[in-house]
């Protein structure tokens, strides 16, 4: 049996390989020379005294104990035959987990999405980003891979029990991740590596049988006696037109700003159910502000990574709380059609740029919104859009942010002079005071407050706020049964990932799809 043990490394030391033969040695009583095999299980960073340590949790095979590495995922996929077909609209995480799923059953995907390929999708963020110009097909939130190509690549998820995080994490690393992300408490891949690894998976998909189509928006479904046979798409390329698809199942993976999709539901009486978001502001902190608070050093040792941090209280009973925070990350404008501001965060790999992000943000609850209620279930997707559309309007009609100095933001006044940002659009002060919902200011401005008590120098001059952060899950959702997973009025139809509302980030939602996609294989 081999030995588990945990071992205590200096961050210089990490990946001092003889260093930590010596260490196992001398912890499992064995001679270096008798250890076969050292098996990294589990490294995480701990910062909470003074001197930052990694925690590495292995396991120790002596010489005659076999280690035994797992076989490849990739190695069990055979070429589909084609008798069943899938239709799965939405290329985001869902989707091509659900694809590589249905590939491993023998069932054939035809992955159907709206937006570019990951490559030509970069044109369109440029577009966004220099000239303002928001392409509805292609954007940060809508392409290949969906909201996760472009997005943080932050790969944690608290989602546990809905499915096995290992086999995601390790598809992910057979299709060209690094395999740290295995073992790291904390995995994150970054902006720059994700489009590759997007890709590889795509060419899996097609390796083994599959389909996958770009610039295909689905603007109908084909339906028939309670039960759904196909859709219709919208080729928004060059050459515009019409097509029908027709497959066994279809999976709805649209993820969480498809507003069209809800419509073209509640169009069909498909029953969808209004449901609770969270809603608020993105705030910017220097990095080395972050890391000197977090590490207690004036200056980063260089063998650690960008710092974090993780904010939460409870203002009149609603939690605020900081949500996707991106360390040595860059603001970016995600809206997904003209006439709206949001942002969202994102980080390259090496989490180097001198800004650290996160959103700061309070949950909108029914009862939150009275006025939107004649909206029906699109009362919480019409406040969104509502206030989003709102911030756009506040501005000279760029996709500049509206932002305030943190401690102007809480005394609600305006600021001469914004600091420095990651957001390339560039930052204007607007009275954010007054164009947010009066209940979600009041909400930020306690919970800011709060927060500048519970991280020292986090309450800084320094720090910015910029509106909006709207897009954290979905604000509609489309009702599923448990078992089957498949819509209860509508047969073979299979709401998926965050767009169904069963998801919040890149590994939840690609564990959805993969249980989506062995929900199809038995009921087709
Ligand atoms: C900038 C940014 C940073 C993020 N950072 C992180 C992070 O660090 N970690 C993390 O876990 N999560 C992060 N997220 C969230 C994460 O990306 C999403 O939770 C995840 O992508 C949801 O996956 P999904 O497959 O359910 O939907 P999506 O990824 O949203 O994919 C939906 C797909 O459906 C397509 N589609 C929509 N409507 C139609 C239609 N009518 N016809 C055809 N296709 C359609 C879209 O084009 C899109 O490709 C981030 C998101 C953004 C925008």
């Amino acid at each position: 049996m081999p030995q588990l043990l945990e071992i205590v490394l200096l961050p210089h030391e990490r990946d001092n390989e003889a260093l930590l033969l010596q260490k196992a040695a001398r912890q499992s009583g064995l001679r270096p020379d008798q250890i076969a095999h050292i098996e990294i299980l589990k490294s995480s960073l701990d910062a909470r005294t003074r001197h930052a340590v990694y925690r590495l949790r292995v396991e120790v095979y002596a010489q005659g104990e076999i280690f035994t590495p797992e076989p490849a995922i990739l190695d069990g996929f055979k070429p589909v035959d084609g008798a069943k077909t899938v239709l799965i609209i939405g290329a985001g995480p869902a989707g091509y987990f659900a694809a590589l799923e249905l590939l491993e059953k023998g069932i054939k995907p035809i992955v159907l999405d709206r937006g570019k390929d990951a490559q030509s999708r970069r044109r369109d963020l440029r577009a966004i980003q220099q000239f303002g110009e928001v392409n509805p097909h292609s954007n940060y939130c809508f392409g290949e891979g969906g909201a996760g190509t472009y997005s943080d690549g932050k790969l944690y998820t608290r989602s546990i029990k809905r499915g096995n995080v290992y086999k995601a994490l390790k598809l992910l690393v057979e299709h060209g991740s690094k395999s740290d992300i295995l073992t790291e408490a904390h995995p994150h891949i970054g902006s720059n590596k994700l489009p590759g690894v997007v890709q590889n998976i795509h060419a899996t998909i097609e390796k083994y049988g599959g389909e996958v189509h770009f610039e295909q928006f689905v603007t109908d479904f084909i339906l028939k006696n309670e039960r759904i046979l196909g859709v219709v798409t919208q080729e928004v390329g060059e050459k515009p037109g019409t097509s029908e698809w027709l497959a066994d199942a279809v999976i709805v993976a649209t993820g969480h700003s498809a507003r069209d999709i809800y419509r073209l539901l509640h169009r069909h009486n498909i029953r969808i159910e209004s449901k609770p978001f969270a809603l608020g502001v993105r705030v910017e902190h220097p990095q080395s502000l972050i890391d000197e608070i977090q590490y207690k050093q004036n200056q980063r040792d260089e063998n650690l990574p960008a710092a974090s941090y993780s904010l939460v209280c409870q203002i009149a009973g609603r939690g605020v709380f900081s949500f996707c925070m991106c360390p040595g990350g860059l603001i970016v404008p995600a809206a997904t059609a003209p006439g709206e501001i949001v942002v969202n965060g994102m980080s390259m790999s090496r989490r180097d740029s001198p800004y650290a992000n996160s959103g700061v943000v309070t949950s909108v609850e029914v009862e939150d919104l009275a006025p939107w209620q004649k909206h029906g279930v699109f009362a919480a997707m019409e406040f969104q859009s509502e206030v989003e559309r709102r911030l756009f309007a506040a501005g000279d009609g760029s996709q500049k942010g509206p932002a305030l100095r943190l401690p102007d933001f809480i005394a609600g006044k305006m600021s001469n002079r914004l600091p420095g940002t990651s957001y390339i659009p560039g930052f204007y002060p607007a009275p954010l005071y007054d164009l947010l919902p009066p209940f979600i200011y009041k909400r930020l401005r306690e919970g800011l407050s709060q927060f500048g008590k519970q991280m020292r120098g986090y309450y800084t001059e320094e720090a910015t706020v910029v509106a909006t952060e709207s897009r954290t899950s979905s604000p509609v959702r489309i009702p599923r049964d448990p078992v089957t997973l498949m819509h209860p009025e509508m047969e073979r139809l299979f709401p998926c990932g965050e767009g169904g509302g069963y998801a919040g980030g890149i590994i939840s939602a690609a564990m959805d799809g993969q249980n989506v996609a062995r929900a199809v294989a038995l009921a087709i």
